[in-house]
Order: C-alpha cells, then structure tokens, then sequence
C-alpha cells in the first residue's frame, strides 16, 4: 500500500519523507514476530543493497521518487497509524535514523496514545535526536554481511554498533544467504561484541524461507543465536503492504 491519499501533502523538507503506511498486520521478522503491528516505512535509505526487499522506497534509478513517497507532516502520519488497532508500531524504511529529526513529533503522539514503537535501522547511523529516542522501545539492527554487495567501510559502522549496543534497547538481526555466511557473522559479533542476535533467511518465498531456517537452525543453535522466521513471507509471500 502507498501513502493513503487521504493523507496531505507537504512541500516542507522538514516534514516525514513517508514512502508506506499499512497494517494492522503482523510483524514477520525478529524478536516481536507474530505480533499485531503497523507498519510506517520512511523513504530514502544511505545504503544500497543488493538483495534489498524494499527497493522501492529508495532506489530511484528502478523506481519514480514522486509516485513512490510523499512529504507528510509528522501529525498526520501519527494520525494515520492511530487509526489501526494493536500497541505495536514499526518504524522502517528505506533507512529511518536519516529523519529522526522529522519523525519525532509523530513518535511523541505515538508513545502518548500507548503505542510500542520499534525502529528497524541498518545500523549505520547512530540515534542523534532525543526528542524521537526517548520514545523508542526497541532498535531492531540489521547490519550488513558482504552478500549485500557493499564494502564493509560503508556497511559496518563500530562507532554506530557501539551506540547502539550501549543504548541497552538494541536486538541485531542479521539476513543470512546461508550457512555461508555464518563464520563471517560470528566474527563481527565477536568484534563489536554485538547481542543478543537473530538470524533469519534471506528469502522472499514461503518455500525459501523453510529451506533457508533448515539450512540456519544447527548453527544458531549452537551460537546462542535466535532465529527469526519471514512470518509474512509464510503467509503471504511477497505481497507489498502485508
Ligand atoms: S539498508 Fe535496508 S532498505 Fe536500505 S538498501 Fe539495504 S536492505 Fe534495502
């Protein structure tokens, strides 16, 4: 689902750059799955993955900036996610930490009217506003491994994944093409002293993620890792706004 059209739109730079607003649904991913959620995900992300499974929320050479995303004041944006049912609200993009500024106000409405906001974020941009952190319950960071295609210097932030550590609010959860790549997770866990970790499959069929958790769950197991299911993959495969 695109930004509702009941929406207004702004031309102020200040106001949330907003590429989806949807739910209730489920959160699919990570340590609340299968939770009732909705879901508010930014335009625009400072990364370019290879494997991205929202493309089109920042990449303009694919897709149209002007038909993807809208400029939204924060108010409204609130207003929009306060007419869903459930506590839950995750904030993801695109790449969010780029508009904490521009979030916060909603945040605040949000955290006064009960919700639960969660923050999925790459990692690579440390929380910088207190007016939007104080109202965070969860970062939910999902650094980068090499299949993405970027080099480490871009994706892998220490400084970022320290603030985010230290913040005692941070889960990492971490995409995995496949067993593969769990020797080179261990070692920047081991590096930065990430945890507690997810790991979950890099997939985007009912089919792949069975498959790619079989493939997962022995090593996890065996490094304390948790694993996450695509829960909305399960359900409903790739279908956009679910
Ligand atoms: S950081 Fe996330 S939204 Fe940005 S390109 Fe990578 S997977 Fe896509």
């Amino acid at each position: 689902m695109k930004v509702p059209s009941r929406l207004p739109v702004s031309t102020s730079r200040g106001d949330v750059l907003l590429c989806e607003v949807f739910g209730p649904t489920i959160q699919g991913e990570g340590p609340s799955a299968g939770q009732v959620a909705s879901f508010l995900r930014t335009g625009g992300c400072n990364l370019a993955c290879d494997s991205c499974d929202t493309p089109y929320s920042w990449d303009w050479r694919r897709f149209s900036r002007a038909e993807q995303t809208r400029r939204v004041p924060a108010q409204d944006v609130a207003a929009e996610i306060l007419r869903h049912p459930g506590e839950l609200v995750i904030v993801t993009g695109g790449e969010p930490m780029m508009q904490q500024s521009r979030l916060a106000p909603a945040a605040a409405l949000l955290a006064a009217a009960g919700r639960r906001i969660e923050v999925e974020t790459n990692g690579t941009i440390a929380p910088a506003c207190g007016a939007f952190d104080q109202h965070v319950a969860l970062y939910v960071v999902s650094p980068k491994l090499t299949h993405m295609g970027m080099p480490e210097r871009r994706r892998i932030r220490p400084e970022v994944l320290a603030a985010f550590q230290a913040s005692g609010r941070a889960v990492f959860k971490f995409v995995l093409d496949g067993p593969q790549d769990v020797d080179e997770l261990a070692a920047l866990q081991d590096r930065h002293g990430l945890g507690p970790v997810w790991v979950m499959p890099q997939a985007t069929t009912a089919a792949a993620v069975t498959r790619g958790m079989r493939a997962l769950a022995d090593a996890a197991i065996e490094r304390g890792w948790n694993i996450s299911p695509r829960l909305h993959v399960l359900l409903w495969e790739d279908e956009r706004g679910r």
